[in-house]
């Protein structure tokens, strides 16, 4: 070999080397440009996902602090595309498991009528012995609570022992915790006469049209039970536990004190459980025909 044909030799390994060096220089870039994208699609897709997953928990949690089935619907709303695709091309299909529910519960607010203070009616014998309403009241009351929540209502007592809350206070405690019913229990008395009997329910349909279906279906319910006398159903009332709740409310009156027969009968524990068990069969009575939240 002269040393033109060994300088050319060498010129054409360098030249292929450097082809080889822009080869690979080519393959990298093109690797690294690859690299970059899939890196790209992939934060797009992980932040998309990020996104409907906080969306779905955002409303799921207002859904659980809201209560009710209604709320449901508002949710699916929601997640839906509102051009009715879901989600536009999305391939990730949009999870349609209904939401865990808590357990629809309906309030119904018991207000056993006077207390502490205040005895209400009264009946008193000859040798000392007294009859006070605040007391049949509590505990026919108290019987009532208890069947109320077997029966799974969520129940509030406007007192559960010998107290006086005042009755803008009793009408507050079902404001405040958002009752859908109102029923407080009350005894009669009077004065002259020691041979009447029967029962009275009160209630407002200026407060809420609602409030007599409500005092009818207790107070059939109620006399059925115990087999007592209508004395009348007043829609009405001006009674503030009536007149100023803005739910459904009523006052029952379910005998009388002073006529010996009816407060032997309203101090029998078996016949107090008659009157809970009417006015628990009337509540049941009045959702089902006026559901609350349907
Ligand atoms: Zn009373």
């Amino acid at each position: 070999m002269d040393d033109r044909m060994r300088e050319r030799r060498a010129l054409e390994v360098r030249r292929a080397r450097q082809r080889r060096r822009r080869q690979q220089q080519i393959i990298r870039r093109t690797c690294l440009a690859v690299a970059a994208a899939l890196a790209l699609v992939i934060t797009a897709a992980v932040s998309l996902s990020r996104i409907r997953k906080t969306q779905a928990g955002e409303t799921v949690k207002r859904e659980e602090m809201q209560g009710g089935p209604q709320t449901v619907d508002t949710t699916y709303e929601d997640l839906k595309d509102p051009a009715g695709g879901d989600g536009a091309g999305e391939k990730e299909p949009v999870n349609r498991e209904p939401v865990e529910e808590e357990p629809e519960e309906i309030c119904v607010v018991v207000d056993p009528g006077h207390g502490g203070k205040d005895p209400g009616t009264l009946w008193e014998g000859s040798d000392g012995e007294a009859v006070y309403e605040k007391d049949i009241n509590l505990e026919i009351a108290l019987k009532l609570e208890a069947l109320l929540k077997e029966a799974g209502y969520k129940v509030v007592m406007t007192r559960e022992g010998d107290t006086y809350p005042n009755l803008s206070e009793r009408v507050q405690v079902a404001a405040k915790n958002q009752a859908d019913v109102f029923v407080s229990i009350h005894q009669n008395a009077v004065d002259n006469s020691t041979t009447i009997t029967g029962m009275e329910i009160y209630c407002n349909e200026a407060s809420n049209r609602k409030s007599p279906d409500l005092a009818n279906a207790i107070f059939d319910a109620v006399l059925a039970n115990t087999g007592a006398k209508s004395l009348g159903v007043v829609t009405d009332s001006d009674f503030v536990v009536v007149e100023n709740n803005t739910m459904p409310a009523c006052l029952i009156e379910t005998g009388f004190l002073t006529t010996p027969g009816e407060r032997k009968k309203l101090l029998d524990d078996d016949y107090q459980e008659e009157i809970a068990r009417g006015i628990l069969e009337g509540i049941n009575q009045f959702f089902e025909e006026n559901p609350v939240r349907s």
